[in-house]
């Protein structure tokens, strides 16, 4: 019997077969949670390794973590790993960074982003003494945030109606209407600490100038479970995971791309894959973008149609450098593990980036050295890095980025040398470049986005794509498209609700 003959004959059983599309860290986590209940899981995705967003290339020696680097709210994993009955911290070796991060701006100012309370106030207090008492009370708003929507609202289903009007008045009194730079801009003065204190949103593609300040409950999470690195990074955590699901018994079926999700007597019975084959199943989830999912896999949607998902605001790209140095471990010392370099504008770059759409002559960058941490990442002596820049995503238009990706990269060379890397050019061993496009066409990401639908107010909780769908019986969405969203501990909480929506599988004798 072949290995699709297999999967084959347990898609013709009935009652217990599940079929995850996407082995991004969303749909692995969501195959756990099946398999742990007890379904029949086949994952099924495009690319060739499991991870999604978080997997990895290598390239002469170098591994390029192409995604998620940060990892934060390490007892989500632990949790996870429980629910499965094995051990997170047997299989993934994760450590505290401390320093998290650094932030740079042009004129040589730093900020460094750390554990101890009283360092972040001499951080503050050394770039406007006034702000201190502004910090305390910005830490205390982040708290009451984390808890209200993190701990209830992002962990729990919000399909119903009834389960947002519940939440309305907590989300009035505590001003979910204010953006997250908003509401920093009340608690500082100056404006690199609003910068700061606001741009958390950007990892998981929001405008911090639109995001609701919900969002503020970063600062408390960073502060109290910390800010950590995965050793291998998190395509190593992917195959963690796909481990377990392959240790219940469930299936990945790699480099197979699903065409449609197969709708039978109204209900969701199963998918046809590109090269013609059917799989039926009792469940579908998808954790392919829900965009992709309701305008190509899906046919004849009352909701989420073509048309809404276009008036639909989709979060920004990215444009990302991987590049390998050689013999500068020793060369670059003061770099950290994450380092965020300013361009000369916060505001109006945001506003170019998400409002205009427009490709602005400026950035600000987000740097990864994980050879910092990791030295599993390069050849001994050598570096590896990503470089990424916020972009508009393609549905605005107007770039063409097969003409425009080198002269991006070499401006951003330029920045890097003459900020934060010098001489870096002809140190450079081997490269890699992800624009827009390649968003679109690796993750099939409509408009190429980088973190699917924008967190902003409405189109966040019962307004995204539900984890239940709202189209058919038997359909439900994880991945960063639906409720709570992007991000990592975002995609890993999609499937902790798909727990809770998922009847128990029907046992064949
Ligand atoms: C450069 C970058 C840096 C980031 N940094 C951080 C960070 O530091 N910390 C953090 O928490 N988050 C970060 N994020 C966000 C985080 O990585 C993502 O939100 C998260 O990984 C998305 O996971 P997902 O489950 O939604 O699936 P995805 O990773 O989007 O995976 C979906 C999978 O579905 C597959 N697929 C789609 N359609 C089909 C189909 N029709 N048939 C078969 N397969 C299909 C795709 O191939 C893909 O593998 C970053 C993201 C990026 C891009």
């Amino acid at each position: 019997m072949t290995r699709l003959d297999q999967i084959e004959s347990v898609h013709d059983r009935s009652g217990n077969r599940a079929i995850v599309i996407g082995a991004g860290l969303g749909g692995l986590a969501a195959a756990m949670r099946l398999g742990a209940r007890g379904y029949a899981v086949t994952v099924i995705d495009r690319l060739d390794v499991p991870g999604g967003r978080g997997s990895a290339i290598w390239q002469d020696g170098h591994r390029f973590d192409l995604g998620p680097t940060i990892v934060t709210v390490p007892q989500l994993y632990r949790e996870l790993w429980a629910a499965c009955g094995a051990d997170f911290d047997n299989d993934v070796d994760l450590r505290s960074l401390d320093p998290f991060y650094e932030i740079r701006w042009p004129d040589g100012t730093k900020f460094v982003a750390q554990h101890d309370s009283g360092k972040m106030r001499e951080e503050v207090a050394k770039i406007e003494p006034r702000d201190v008492a502004g910090l305390n009370r910005f830490l205390r708003d982040s708290e009451e945030r984390y808890w209200f929507g993190f701990e209830d609202l992002g962990r729990r289903p919000m399909h119903k109606l009834w389960d947002l009007i519940k939440v309305l008045p907590r989300f009035g009194m505590l001003r979910a209407d204010r953006s997250v730079y908003a509401h920093a801009a009340r608690r500082f003065r100056n404006a690199k600490l609003r910068m700061a204190f606001s741009f958390h949103p950007l990892f998981i593609g929001g405008d911090p100038t639109h995001v609701t300040s919900m969002y503020i409950l970063v600062s408390y999470l960073e502060k109290q479970f910390g800010v950590h690195y995965a050793m291998g990074g998190l395509a190593d955590m992917a195959r963690k995971m796909a481990d377990i699901v392959e240790l219940q018994g469930g299936t990945l079926l790699m480099k197979t791309e699903v065409d449609k999700i197969v709708v039978r007597d109204g209900r969701a019975a199963g998918v046809r894959l590109k090269n013609g084959l059917d799989l039926g199943a009792d469940i579908v989830v998808s954790n392919a973008d829900a965009g992709h999912t309701y305008t190509d896999l899906l046919p004849g949607k009352k909701r989420w149609t073509r048309a809404r998902l276009k008036r639909t605001r989709y979060s920004m790209s990215l444009f990302v450098w991987y590049f390998g140095t050689k013999g500068t471990a020793n060369k670059w010392k003061d770099v950290g593990h994450h380092t965020i370099l300013n361009g000369p504008r916060y505001k109006g770059l945001l506003k170019d980036i998400f409002m205009k759409g427009k490709l602005a002559e400026d950035f600000s960058l987000y740097v990864h050295r994980p050879s910092a941490t990791d030295p599993s990442v390069a050849p001994e002596g050598d570096d590896t890095f990503y470089v990424l820049s916020p972009v508009p995503h393609l549905g605005h238009g107007g770039v063409d980025w097969q003409a425009e990706a080198e002269t991006y990269k070499a401006r951003v060379l330029k920045v890097l040398e003459d900020q934060m890397l010098p001489g870096l050019g002809k140190h450079i061993a081997t490269e890699q470049v992800f624009t827009p496009e390649t968003f679109r066409d690796r993750y099939l990401s409509p408009y190429g986005a980088g973190f699917s639908i924008e967190p902003r107010i409405l189109q966040s909780a019962w307004f995204r794509p539900h984890n239940v769908s709202e189209e058919i019986p038997g359909l439900y969405l994880v991945g960063a498209g639906t409720h709570p969203g992007a991000g990592v501990p975002g995609v890993i909480s999609t499937a902790e609700v798909l727990d809770k929506l998922v009847p128990d599988p029907v046992k064949t004798p």
